[in-house]
């Protein structure tokens, strides 16, 4: 989401006549588009903001803006507490940035984080980082409070953008030359809330289907209340989709669950996913996970421990949790100790570890579609790509094939990587 939204800001900056320079140094303005789901990440910016404050002293015309979560979460306290700030820009005012950037002078401070709602504009500017592979909002925000979350709080409640433009925005991308996109929500499967007529996430897939030279289609994130057969037939049944699906389970335990307000147990989560494996075999499936959720007891750790190995996620992230305010589970007493979390954290990633080689393992001989989208890190000679079921691969090609589709024959494997041949 932050990645297509620094894409959105930088198309629409350079619409305006501004360029993007690599030192932050050479820059007459310095923004940051932040994230708040975990405290980690907000300390990054801070450590960040506090290496250009000698430079904002020095240099009057030097401006600085924080963009995104943290600036809707914190707002105007920003400025007290780090007065080399200009400009605060929340979520749903991102459109407003390049007039905010250009009222800015001298040491008036700008605050905007007055939207609840991002407002259903078509995307404005035309930058994208990559070069076949691109992301496309089809919707923002979220209703489901999820009890740890504080997206609904800073992004806003949820709204989708209508059908015609997302597949019309799908359409000039392929024309430039896209062959996969990624379809971006907060929950994909409540795509459709609020727009007139019926339509919701399958339909939308069938219509992106549909686009000519389009090549791959992608999709995240799906909440497992909401996944369905539709969905899952819409993956084995229409050829662009790819057999992937991120689908967060955040634990094992429902006692847990209902902490979080989930809203589902982890038997409806099991049966979702064997039905899922059922029809489309070979399905990737990847998660998220939390530990030392408030009160997470070591029997409720256990419960997501055994989960992780009967539904064998092909990958997982792990999260310590954190207590992000306002979102609700902040209320409750973050008990588990650092040390604790820090075990199961390792113990989780040590399993995922085992379970994703072995995943891999049984792809050895197979032949895979592979999307080569650039050179390797370990090797000049070799490139790397995903497979449609989201496992990166490596095998040896010349530049002249990234950005095309080869088949690849799975010849070995570690556990995060497999190792191919072109056929
Ligand atoms: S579904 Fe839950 S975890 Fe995901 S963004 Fe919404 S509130 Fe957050």
């Amino acid at each position: 989401m932050n990645d297509r939204d620094s894409e959105l800001i930088e198309g629409m900056l350079t619409e305006k006549g501004f360029q993007i320079v690599d030192d932050a140094e050479k820059a007459d303005i310095a923004l940051f588009n932040t994230c708040s789901v975990r405290q980690h990440a907000e300390d990054r910016v801070i450590g960040n903001l506090q290496k250009l404050k000698s430079r904002r002293k020095k240099d009057p015309n030097f401006r600085i803006g924080i963009l995104g979560c943290m600036a809707k979460r914190h707002g105007e306290m920003l400025f007290k507490e780090y007065p080399q700030i200009d400009i605060v820009v929340g979520p749903s005012n991102i459109y407003d940035i390049p007039d905010l950037i250009a009222r800015s002078t001298g040491s008036e401070k700008i605050l905007a984080v007055d939207k609840e709602k991002r407002p259903k504009k078509k995307a404005a500017g035309d930058s994208r980082s990559g070069i076949f592979s691109a992301f496309v909002n089809i919707m923002y925000g979220c209703d489901n409070f999820c009890s740890y979350c504080i997206v609904p709080y800073v992004r806003g409640r949820e709204v989708s953008r209508p059908k015609k433009d997302i597949v019309d925005e799908v359409k000039h991308l392929v024309d430039k030359g896209f062959k996969e996109i990624t379809l971006l929500g907060q929950n994909v499967n409540s795509y459709g809330k609020g727009l007139s007529g019926k339509v919701t996430f399958p339909h939308l897939l069938e219509a992106i289907n549909k686009v000519k030279d389009l090549e791959r289609i992608r999709f995240t994130t799906s909440h497992p209340k909401d996944a369905d057969k539709a969905l899952f037939r819409a993956i084995r049944d229409l050829d662009k989709v790819c057999e992937h699906i991120h689908l967060p389970l955040q634990s094992g335990s429902d006692k847990m669950l209902d902490l979080m307000n989930r809203k589902y147990k982890y038997g409806d989560y099991k049966e979702k996913a064997d039905q899922l494996k059922e029809m489309v075999p070979g399905v990737g499936i990847s998660t998220d996970l939390i530990v030392g959720f408030p009160s997470a007891k070591e029997s409720d750790f256990k419960a997501t421990y055994k989960a992780m190995k009967e539904v064998e996620f092909n990958s997982a992230f792990i999260f310590k949790y954190s207590p992000r305010p306002p979102a609700e589970s902040s209320c409750l007493v973050d008990d588990v100790k650092e040390a604790v979390k820090k075990k199961r954290n390792n113990d989780l990633l040590s399993l995922q570890k085992k379970i994703s080689h072995q995943k891999n393992r049984s792809m050895i001989g197979t032949e895979q579609e592979v999307l080569a989208e650039g050179k390797s890190r370990m090797s000049d000679k070799e490139l790397i790509g995903r497979t449609r079921n989201n496992t990166p691969c490596v095998f040896k090609a010349g530049e002249d094939l990234i950005g095309k589709l080869v088949k690849v024959k799975i010849k070995g494997t570690s556990p995060t990587t497999l190792k191919g041949e072109i056929v």
